[in-house]
């Protein structure tokens, strides 16, 4: 099956198997009784389609599991309680102390506190690599690089990262490539076929896509499987059933979703563009972003997640920007059927980039209508500027 639309329809379904439901139910459990002592020696055996014990999952579990593998063309998947604890345990199942671990500067910020506060205080040498880096990342490579961190495109910068380049100039050094890949979701970039070897996705973004559950995912190929996958198990994680019927319910309507999602995005920030307050969009899809060689050379499509900068940093305008928007709420997270903006100001950053050119602000282009988001972004832009923007910068 070659079209992706197909694919999100079926993935991980077998209704025969649970007496023609066309979705599979929510198995709830802790213990699973064995018939015998012959069957609970061989549950434990590899190759057991269910697992002996809920925390290694349901068949719900397995479901989503199979279907997100498959989707982003991986050997196995795992499922994480947060997208960040997928992040996290997909770090701490490759590194000891003593190991060097090369973050892209643009991470999600929680992974990068969890680098700066945790890894640290374990002894992992954590240095952080300029997203823009390509090839030269090789120079970074020492003896005890164990893994390079990957974001493309990155938090609240959207650079893109030359994400082959990067793969063959680690795996040369003996490192593990794991890419954060929420942004495109599996749909619109395909991990494994860009050398990477674990790829996360913070399911509660477009997976789910309602913004009425939490989910991470962590897939592997088969070199990097049995570590991954030792070390989730190792630290005991484990997602509801709930959640899992939620993503997978999710899976279903991606497709349809994320093209809207995409069209929306470049729509608005290409709007958003001619807007005298604002100074600069921060979106690969656009023509003129400097990320959008790469962007179209290695991705299928755009979400609906992007950033502007605003030429004012004063509150008085700042206030009156988000509270004169109307259909984008002013909060955390993306991926729902939702416009949403996050007041940033300044990313946290320890590479050198590019000059700021004023104050960030994250967009997520929800499913209304794209002249609804047009319109009310531009009349709030308008309120807060009074319309004479140069000036009041
Ligand atoms: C939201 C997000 C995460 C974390 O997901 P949670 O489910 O909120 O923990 C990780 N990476 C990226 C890029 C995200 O946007």
């Amino acid at each position: 099956m070659h079209d992706a639309m197909t694919r999100y329809i079926h993935a991980g379904r077998t209704p025969q198997a649970f007496g023609g439901l066309v979705n599979t139910p929510i198995f709830r459990g802790s213990t699973v009784l064995a018939d015998s002592f012959a069957s609970w020696e061989a549950s434990k055996k590899n190759g057991n389609p269910y697992s002996n014990y809920g925390r290694f999952g349901t068949p719900t579990t397995r479901s989503f599991e199979q279907a997100m593998a498959e989707l982003e063309g991986g050997h196995g998947c795992l499922v994480f309680p947060s997208g960040l604890a997928a992040c996290t345990h997909a770090l701490l199942a490759f590194v000891s102390a003593g190991d060097h671990v090369l973050m892209t500067d643009n991470i999600y910020g929680p992974t990068r506190s969890f680098a700066s506060n945790v890894l640290s205080r374990l002894g992992v040498d954590v240095e952080y690599f300029s997203p823009l880096i390509g090839a030269g990342i090789a120079a970074l490579m020492r003896a005890n690089t164990r893994v390079v961190f990957a974001e493309s495109p990155g938090s609240l910068t959207f650079e893109v990262a030359d994400l082959p380049a990067i793969s063959a100039a680690a795996h040369e050094a003996g490192a593990f490539v794991l890419l954060d890949n929420t942004w495109a979701s599996p749909l619109y970039f395909k991990p494994f076929e860009h050398g990477v070897d674990v790829s996360i996705q913070a399911a509660t973004k477009y997976i789910v896509g309602h913004s009425d559950a939490l989910l991470g995912t962590a897939t592997a190929n088969r070199r990097a499987w049995e570590i991954l996958k030792a070390g989730a198990h190792d630290f005991g994680q484990t997602a509801s059933p709930d959640d899992l019927f939620l993503a997978l319910r999710g899976l279903r309507t991606l497709p349809i979703r994320l093209q809207q999602h995409w069209r929306s995005g470049v729509a608005l920030a290409q709007s958003l563009s001619e807007h005298p307050g604002v100074s600069q969009v921060l979106h690969p899809a656009l023509a003129n972003d400097p990320g959008h060689d790469l962007w179209k050379r290695d991705f299928l499509g755009a979400s609906g997640l992007f950033s502007i900068r605003v030429n004012t940093g004063d509150t008085a305008v700042l206030g009156r920007l988000f509270d004169n928007l109307k259909l984008f709420g002013i909060g955390l997270s993306w991926g729902g059927f939702e416009s949403l903006v996050v007041p940033v100001g300044q990313p946290v950053r320890s590479c050198a980039r590019q000059a700021d050119e004023g104050y960030l602000i994250r967009v997520h282009a929800g499913l209304e209508h794209i002249d609804d988001l047009i319109e009310d972004f531009h009349r709030a832009l308008d309120i807060a500027f009074g319309k004479c923007c140069v000036a009041v910068a």
